[in-house]
């Protein structure tokens, strides 16, 4: 296998986005990056507990752990919704804030809930990744590691509003939008998302560790 990094998630979506975004550097022209850039379940590695307390610390633990068990320089990232007047919740509680198996949807109508008496003006939230490059060494431990964050910002509706995305994009209105991030076009939600913007400011470390 020519694999040279991976990307420490199960998500096809996320694998896609990260390989499109590194495609459209001038340094990885020619190269295979479906071969060369591949997800922790076709590198056979297992799930790795979110067990960390800060966005920071569950993308770094995810990363490491795909590292060590690899030996391959990985990437990972979390993200999750920081709503202003909660003080950053759900943040990393974003997948589980109506219970532990709960649906978007029953995530996204529990917030809405919680902030049924707060006005406009002050339901400022934010899309927020962190993303993070682990290198290991020869002997599997780190030797470098690089941590980025990439924010969206936005104002939250009181009500859910187009069908496409996923989580809470029905109710967040990116500023300066009149539409929901879930009536956005891919390409369009991908250029201004704070998973696309993590990833790019990662993408020169990356670009590095693949050799290029
Ligand atoms: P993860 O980092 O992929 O585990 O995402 C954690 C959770 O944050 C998701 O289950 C969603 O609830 C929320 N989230 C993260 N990114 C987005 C997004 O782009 N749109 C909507 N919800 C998101």
């Amino acid at each position: 296998m020519t694999a040279r990094i991976v990307l420490a998630t199960r998500n096809p979506g996320k694998l896609r986005e990260f390989r499109a975004l590194l495609s459209a550097s001038p340094q990885l022209q020619g190269r295979d990056l479906d071969a060369e850039v591949i997800d922790a379940a076709t590198a056979g590695c297992p799930d790795v507990p979110e067990t960390g307390i800060s966005f920071e610390e569950n993308s770094l633990l995810k990363a490491r752990a795909v590292a060590a068990q690899t030996g391959l320089p990985a990437v990972a990232d979390d993200s999750g919704l920081a709503v202003e007047v909660l003080g950053g919740a759900p943040g990393i509680f974003s997948a589980r804030w109506a219970g532990a198996r709960a649906s978007d949807e029953a995530n996204l109508r529990l917030l809405l809930e919680q902030l049924a008496d707060i006005a406009p003006a002050h339901r400022s939230a934010a899309f927020v990744c962190v993303a993070s490059l682990v290198i290991p060494d020869a002997q599997g431990g780190p030797l470098r590691e690089f941590t980025t964050t990439g924010r969206l910002e936005g104002t939250l509706l009181r009500e859910p509003q187009g069908l496409g995305g996923f989580g809470y994009d029905p109710i967040l209105q990116p500023a300066g939008e009149t539409r929901s991030t879930a009536e956005l076009s891919m390409q369009e939600k991908n250029a201004i998302s704070h998973r696309g913007k993590a990833f790019a400011a990662l993408r020169e470390h990356v670009v590095e560790a693949l050799g290029a």
